[in-house]
């Protein structure tokens, strides 16, 4: 059976239930197709899953760890009436409203709707190698904006050679002691004027043409194992944090020819939430690659909520 809905919000992070929290209290009964857990770092509730505290979110004196916000999310969420779906959105047809939607294995649509939000976010690309997915929040992170102060008074190291890399290598020298950058090659591939920020740096240093193989530790992680990508020649870095920036993918499969994307494969949103399908709106990770911070999601998410409303209100739904 398909079940006809005014608002379908596709993700569970901090932009989709923000949406969900607005679009309940506007009476739009939301259901929320929320994900479904799939490995460590994959589960519903988004990129907070994968963190311990988050001290940036406003209104938490003393932080708040990433799962208890995104509980407290859905459980607000629920408490105004969404109605939360435990499966993943598998397929949209966005040719024209009211779009079908595919949920999990169905074979029918399980939903049609008359606006969709898209929240789907964004995962950070990971090395994929031992010990990386056992300290993720435990010495291995994907934000240094999150996670910096943290390793105050550390050696640490910052895996990648792109803008990220840098940025989050050049964020981190205001706490660690030192910041190595592990790079595959000999050449960044970071824009000239990042890398001179980070050549003139004196608590960066540069691992050039190396690869990281572990990462090291037993309850604690105290190393990366690395290879010289020339030599072939392993050695160990002793350091207690790793940072990850080997850049992200926005999580844009199920939309991907239908709406309009930009050239870094973002949903391209126009004028806050708006996407190139009338009906369609985007919020969080999925359209932004410049701030990625929970409260920018989640301040996005109340515009997609808003932006829906006002779409439904015009066409009289
Ligand atoms: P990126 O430019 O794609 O760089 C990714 C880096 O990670 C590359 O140096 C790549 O090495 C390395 N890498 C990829 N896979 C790896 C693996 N499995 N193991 C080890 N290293 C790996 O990604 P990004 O830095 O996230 O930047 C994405 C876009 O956003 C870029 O256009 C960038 O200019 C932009 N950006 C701009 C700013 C800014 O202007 N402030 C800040 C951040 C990002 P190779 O070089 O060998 O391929």
């Amino acid at each position: 059976m398909t079940e006809h809905r005014k608002v379908l919000i596709a993700g569970s992070g901090p932009a989709g239930l923000t949406a969900a929290v607005y679009t309940a209290r506007a009476q739009l009964q939301p259901v929320v197709v929320e994900g479904e857990p799939s490995s460590t770092s994959d589960q519903p509730g988004g990129q907070l899953m994968l963190t311990t505290d988050v001290e940036n979110y406003p209104g938490f004196t003393e932080g708040i760890l990433g799962p208890e916000l995104m509980g407290a999310m859905r459980a607000q969420a629920a408490r105004f009436g969404a109605e939360i779906h435990t499966a993943k959105v598998t397929r949209v047809d966005l040719s024209h409203p009211p779009f079908p939607v595919w949920v999990g294995d169905a074979s029918e649509p399980s939903y049609e709707v008359e606006a969709l939000i898209v929240a789907t976010g964004a995962r950070s690309l990971m090395l994929g190698v031992p010990g990386e997915e056992r300290f993720l929040a435990h010495g291995v992170s994907t934000c240094a904006t999150c996670d910096g102060f943290f390793f105050r008074g550390q050696d640490i190291a910052v895996v990648g050679g792109g803008d990220s890399a840098l940025e989050e290598a050049l964020f981190l020298t205001r706490f660690a002691s030192s910041v190595t950058l592990v790079h595959r090659r000999d050449q960044l591939r970071a824009s000239k004027i990042m890398q001179e920020r980070a050549f003139a740096n004196e608590t960066i240093k540069i691992r050039w043409n190396s690869k990281v193989t572990e990462v090291l530790g037993d309850t604690k992680m105290h190393g990366l194992a690395l290879v010289d990508t020339v030599t072939g020649q392993h050695s160990e870095l002793p350091v207690t944090g790793l940072f990850v920036a080997i850049g992200h993918e926005p999580n844009t499969a199920v939309v991907r020819g239908q709406l309009e994307l930009d050239d870094q494969g973002y949903i391209q949103t126009h004028g806050g939430s708006t996407t190139s399908v009338e009906g369609v709106f985007a919020c969080g990770d999925v359209q932004d690659h410049d701030y990625r911070q929970a409260v920018t999601a989640a301040g996005s998410g109340c515009m997609a909520a808003i932006d829906a409303e006002r779409y439904l209100e015009a066409r009289g739904s």
